[in-house]
């Protein structure tokens, strides 16, 4: 199983100089391939491969010398980088977009990473770079990113593979499943009830954050634009550590989480929505959720995000006229009264094994399709609109 750990480096000031290169260098590289394979389809309906792109560095490399200060095998990730992004366009994912300064600063080590007496070492920084070891990384060293953030913090990441079998995943059964639906208001709701609001720290930073910036586009200042980066920097670790916090909370406590498909790039075309939605991070804590499952042999069950999981009573009738701003309601079939997100969260418990147990089981990665199948509808009804909620 591969695991990555994160560590706080402190290069040198020549190191930082010589990190600064191999940033630059890899992103040119990158956004030169990109060109390049663009033009040769364009021009000559060729599609070149990552392989065909690298052999072509050394006589580049002729030509910009100043690419020979950089580890050779961090352009030709770089490259490789580029041909995963098309890889990713090909299934369904946006067009590759050409890299710039304003983007995540960092580049690759695909081999070749040593972690010796605090000291990371790798291919042109033989001397070593200051490494803050707060634990140990486990199994055998694949590969490594470096990174700095905009507030001038180092980072590297270390790929490990640590040897260990995936653990099997628990048997899926009624009992030890629970339904989360993610909501605004609070962050997540439990099909038995458990409320985790937005914690209010987060809250209050953000709001400081959002002064700032209102303060920063009135004045360009250079003191206003590090005390920003510093801002936001704190907010995005905070948030973060909310998320391990609740996602460990979740996977220990529980053998399957069942969630619905959540539709980001829809929501976020909506303005009054778009703020709320980048706040609370949902993609994050449901890609936490699933890396974690797999290290502990948990099941993470998916519906589709059209199941009317908050409009549908437990006696199979759809409220069809529910508004999104009702937060509870009544079923005129058998008199219950629903609280809008708990019933939301017992739906997308229940749908899920629905959909397990009549052998529809929606794998992890199948999950960005809506689905049309009945089998999301409670058997009591027919198929009903595809507007859910
Ligand atoms: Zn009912």
């Amino acid at each position: 199983m591969f695991k990555a750990f994160k560590y706080r480096i402190y290069p040198s000031n020549p190191q930082k100089e010589l990190i600064t290169k191999h940033i630059g260098s890899s992103r040119f590289v990158y956004n030169l391939a990109l060109e390049t394979k663009n033009a040769a389809y364009i021009s000559a309906k060729h599609n070149y491969s990552a392989f065909d792109l690298i052999k072509q560095l050394p006589e580049l490399k002729k030509e910009l010398t100043w690419l020979k200060e950089v580890n050779s095998q961090s352009l030709q990730q770089s490259i490789q980088n580029m041909d995963i992004a098309f890889k990713k366009f090909f299934k369904g994912a946006g067009f590759p977009k050409f890299k710039s300064k304003r983007d995540r600063q960092s580049f690759s080590i695909p081999q070749n990473v040593l972690v010796e007496n605090n000291l990371l070492i790798i291919p042109k920084f033989k001397e070593g770079i200051k490494i803050s070891l707060h634990r140990p990384t486990e199994g055998i060293i694949k590969s490594a990113t470096i990174s700095v953030t905009p507030t001038g913090k180092y980072f590297v990441s270390i790929l490990c593979d640590t040897n260990t079998e995936i653990p099997t995943k628990a048997p899926i059964t009624e009992n030890t499943t629970i339904g989360i639906d993610l909501g605004i208001e609070n962050f997540a709701i439990t099909s038995e009830g458990e409320v985790f609001e937005n914690p209010k720290y987060l809250r209050k930073a953000q709001s400081k954050l959002k002064y700032v910036q209102r303060k920063y586009s009135k004045n360009k200042g250079k003191r206003t634009k590090q005390r920003l980066a510093l801002l936001h920097e704190k907010v995005v670790n905070k948030r973060k550590d909310f998320l391990h916090k609740l996602s460990s909370k979740l996977i220990s406590e529980n053998q399957t989480i069942a969630l619905e498909t959540l539709a980001v790039k829809n929501m976020v075309k909506n303005h009054n929505l778009a703020q709320a939605i980048s706040d609370v991070s949902w993609s994050t804590f449901v890609t936490m959720l699933e890396y974690k499952a797999d290290w502990y042999g948990k099941n993470i069950l998916r519906i589709g995000q059209f199941a009317p999981s908050s409009k549908t009573c437990s006696c199979g009738v759809i409220n069809k006229d529910l508004k999104l701003s009702d937060r509870e309601w009544t079923c005129k079939s058998c008199g219950t009264t629903h609280d809008r997100d708990i019933l939301a969260a017992c739906n997308i418990k229940s749908f899920a094994l629905k959909n397990i147990f009549s052998g529809e089981h929606t794998l992890k990665n199948q999950d960005e399709l809506p689905r049309l199948r009945g089998v999301l509808t409670p058997e009591a009804q027919p198929i009903g609109s595809a507007v859910g909620g």
